[in-house]
């Protein structure tokens, strides 16, 4: 049986997977579904994590977290959790997606959010052929294009300015005419010649053919532009990432808030004793890559009294 399961492996997860190794546990086994590196690594700027004197890209900010958990011990497991269970002498059985199940004493999701789907016709059909829900992945095809970005957080308007270094223009539409990016990056955006606002505005249609996308059909004030661009960046928001706490009856293995999210106490424990959850998968996180880390390594801290304190288990 491990100590310690980790469910994903951004910033979160990473961080608990180094503190958890580093502190002494026993076997600490970290499951990811894709590359680790969490979400952070589609982002084309990061300016805000401690102890850079200069911006970096996501991929440059995570390259080493995997390796240092490793160092201590961690490890790394490429496979996708499907559901965590509580077994009656308070351990837990994970299964993963390829039918084989783990049991752990303690278990940390770190699962993190997932882009959401705006809803506009097209969407799927043009998804990958011109809709892109990542600048620093695809923004390079279109270089000295006209592209659209929709959404009105800190990501699209972050990955409209980035956009603007490679593409001729950037529309950058938006449902409101109040943006919820921080003021800053609102005012790099105003200030930017490359960005055109179009606001109080939601795409109905994406179209095009099958070499890709061609236009877009928005609705602006009761009447319809037709906006040629062969790339639309959706940046609306993000889904929480809780699906491996579904049980089979439906119901979830510890309390969630309305949004889905985790809620935790400030140890990152959550309603079931060994069940931790931290990043932005939980109530009320910040959703900063710093916020996360923190949280990783406030719940291993955790993690390692309680394993002492239950000693093993086995007994029903
Ligand atoms: P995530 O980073 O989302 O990692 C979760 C991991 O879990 C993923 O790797 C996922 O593949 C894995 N996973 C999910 N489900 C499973 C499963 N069932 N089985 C196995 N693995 C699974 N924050 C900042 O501080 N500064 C910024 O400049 C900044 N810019 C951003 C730009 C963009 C475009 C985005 C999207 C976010 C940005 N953020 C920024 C927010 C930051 O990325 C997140 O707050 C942070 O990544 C959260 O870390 P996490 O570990 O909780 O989750
Ligand atoms: P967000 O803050 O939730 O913003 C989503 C935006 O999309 C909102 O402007 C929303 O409009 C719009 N929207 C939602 N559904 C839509 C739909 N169906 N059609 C059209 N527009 C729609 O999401 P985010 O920008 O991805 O940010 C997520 C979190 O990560 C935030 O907490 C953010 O602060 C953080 N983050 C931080 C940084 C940074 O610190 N540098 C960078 C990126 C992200 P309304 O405004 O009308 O609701």
């Amino acid at each position: 049986m491990l100590d310690l399961a980790i469910i994903g492996g951004g910033p979160a997860g990473l961080t608990a997977g180094m503190y958890g190794a580093r502190g002494g546990l026993k076997s600490v086994v970290m499951f990811e579904k894709g590359l680790p590196g969490g979400a952070i690594t589609t982002s084309s700027e990061v300016e805000n994590y401690p102890g850079y004197c200069e911006p970096v890209t996501g991929m440059e900010l995570m390259e080493c977290w995997p390796k240092q958990a490793e160092r201590f011990g961690m490890q790394l497991r490429m496979n996708e959790v499907e559901r965590v269970e509580r077994n009656c002498d308070g351990s837990f059985t994970i299964h993963l997606l390829d039918g084989t199940t783990e049991k752990a004493k303690a278990v940390i999701v770190a699962t993190g959010s997932t882009p959401k789907k705006a809803g506009f016709e097209g969407e799927d059909e043009f998804f990958g052929r011109g809709v892109s829900t990542c600048a620093t992945c695809d923004g390079f095809f279109y270089k000295d294009q006209e592209v659209a970005v929709l959404g009105g957080g800190d990501t699209a308007l972050e990955e409209a300015l980035y956009l603007a270094n490679i593409a001729s223009k950037v529309y950058l539409i938006h449902r409101r005419d109040k943006f919820r990016a921080a003021p800053s990056t609102v005012e790099r955006v105003m200030k930017n010649p490359k960005i055109e606002l179009i606001l109080n505005a939601t795409v109905k249609k994406a179209y095009g053919d099958e070499m890709g996308l061609k236009g877009l059909i928005i609705e602006q004030n009761g009447r319809e532009i037709d906006l040629k661009v062969s790339g639309l960046f959706v940046f609306v928001g993000t889904v929480v990432n809780n699906q491996v706490l579904r049980q089979p009856d439906g119901s979830y293995l510890c309390e969630l808030n309305d949004r889905g999210e985790v809620v935790v106490d400030l140890k990152m424990r959550t309603s079931v004793p060994g069940l931790y959850a931290c990043g932005d998968v939980r109530a009320e996180a910040a959703k900063q890559v710093v916020c996360a880390a923190g949280d990783g390594a406030t719940a291993a801290v955790d993690v390692i009294g309680y394993i002492e304190k239950i000693g093993e288990l086995g007994q029903c």
